[in-house]
């Protein structure tokens, strides 16, 4: 399917309400030559033709703006009736209507800060942006959840990512930049060097700017595929370096158990993490083949024992619905056989096939069915104790459909609530990090390091340079500093 879009102010949300329904669809700047399956929408004053030709089948319609329209309004008034028409035409109807941004939950909370009543709120997002029900319940029982976590959030308060870029082999959906430890081998212990160097800069910068570290996060990549040592030297100058007396979560994720040993578990307890992630995707060693992962489902089981052994009492598991050779009962499998051994929070993602991995974009098609029904499959947790408690959707996901993170009771991962909402600085280290500054006022500037680890290391010089933006930052805002805001 081709899109053509002609004197539209900007054709980025047509454009991507056009993907929920042709994820593979191309932008042309040619109008259609006669006969092709295409979409048009071309504006011109008041008026907006949009039109579909579609299994030999054309439908058009002419309609006119609302007078004195904003370009937000105007857009949503266009994006709506393409939406309509590409529903009706299709006969699809996408779970989340026609949003099509990440961030569903932040878009309740803005209803209500814009004075909606959560009833009002509810009729919008059901009727003007046919949200299905089971969607909207979902992102209003996350927003009740997370307000109290919200409400705790200081101004001054900010949290620190630290990247492993490396893994033990590379996973065929994988779009990071992450390395396998075989080709980087000679550059690990560099890199943890350069990220012990860069983690005390930003340290220094946190105390001359009085900030209050809230939560870390290692993450990856998978940060235990450097070894016990380096994890031991990374985690002690974090400790060195900063005030972890306000930290109210350190989480590092273990992510694969063929690269956590005992040994490296027994670092991250006695070194402060609180929380911990061992990420089966699945426990279907069939599916871990066809992946990519060098690891059986028996060798997740064994290293969630070892874990727990060891003291981890806050342990994540993450999940995977849409992968290849993958099927409904498969899942609903791996989702009971998680369950069973009872970690504080499952994440359960759904695929995303990007560019840079080595899955095929034709996959999305064949797995419709599939995937709606793995996500349904995970109304079981509510039994099982577990509450929603963070969701995103990401560009490119089966479906259109989100990932979700449960929590039992007081568990709920605060690292991921902040960075999904956006309510205070993320201070990243380490290639691929990118640092989010976030304002009283909303206003939000991102620095960002080299993505591989090569660059990263070549160039710290220009990551040095780059830090300067973070004081910059804080110099506009005096109103985030205790002392002048007295
Ligand atoms: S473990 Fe994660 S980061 Fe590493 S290759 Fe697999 S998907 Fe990518």
């Amino acid at each position: 399917m081709k899109l053509y879009l002609a004197g539209l102010s900007s054709g980025y949300e047509p454009e991507h309400v056009a993907r929920l329904f042709w994820p593979a669809l191309q932008l042309v700047k040619e109008y259609p030559a006669h006969g092709q399956d295409a979409i048009v929408l071309h504006k011109s004053g008041n008026c907006v033709l949009c039109a579909v030709r579609w299994e030999k089948e054309i439908t058009a319609r002419r309609f006119s703006l609302t007078d004195g329209a904003d370009k937000k309004q105007e857009e949503y008034e266009i994006c709506h009736e393409l939406f309509c028409m590409l529903r009706q035409r299709t006969g699809k109807q996408p779970p989340w209507g026609m949003l099509t941004g990440v961030r569903p939950v932040r878009l309740v909370r803005n209803l209500y800060a814009r004075g909606m009543s959560e009833e009002q709120a509810a009729q919008h997002l059901q009727n003007d942006c046919f949200v299905s029900e089971e969607k909207l319940r979902l992102a209003t029982r996350i927003e009740k959840l997370q307000r109290p976590v919200l409400a705790q959030v200081e101004p001054r308060s900010f949290s620190l990512y630290i990247s492993i870029p490396f893994c033990p082999s590379r996973c065929s959906y994988c779009s990071f930049v992450s390395r396998t430890t075989g080709e980087s081998a000679k550059l690990i212990e560099p890199y943890v060097t350069h990220l012990c160097a860069e983690l005390r800069d930003i340290a220094a910068l946190v105390q001359k700017l009085h900030l209050k570290l809230e939560s870390i996060y290692i993450g990856g990549g998978t940060p235990t595929a450097i070894s016990a040592q380096q994890l031991r030297t990374l985690m002690n100058t974090v400790k060195e370096c900063f005030d972890l007396s306000s930290v109210r979560e350190y989480t590092v994720e273990a992510g694969r158990p063929d690269c956590t040993t005992p040994e490296k578990l027994a670092v991250l307890k006695e070194l402060g993490a609180t929380r911990i992630s061992i990420n089966p995707q699945t426990l279907s060693d069939e599916v871990l083949r066809a992946i990519g992962r060098r690891h059986t489902a028996q060798d997740v089981l064994d290293c969630f024992d070892t874990a727990r052994k060891l003291g981890h009492n806050n342990i994540n598991m993450d999940l995977i619905a849409g992968l290849p050779l993958d099927t409904v009962d498969g899942f609903k499998k791996s989702l009971k056989g998680v369950m069973t051994l009872g970690p504080e929070n499952i994440t359960v993602h759904t695929l995303t096939l990007k560019r840079a991995s080595t899955l095929v974009e034709d996959h999305a098609p064949d797995r419709y069915g599939d995937v709606v029904q793995m996500l349904s499959a995970c109304a079981c947790l509510d039994q099982a104790g577990y509450e929603p408690y963070y969701m995103y959707r990401q560009k490119g996901t089966l479906q259109n459909l989100e990932n979700t993170g449960y929590t039992k009771p007081g568990f709920a991962g605060l690292y991921n609530i902040y960075i999904m909402e956006e309510v205070h600085t993320i201070l990243s280290a380490g290639a691929g990090g990118s640092t989010k500054l976030v304002a009283p006022c909303g206003h939000i500037k991102r620095i960002f390091n080299h993505k591989y680890p090569l660059e990263y290391l070549r160039c710290y010089d220009v990551v040095q340079q780059r830090k300067q933006g973070i004081e910059d930052f804080y110099g506009q805002y005096v109103d985030m500093d205790p002392q002048t805001s007295r």
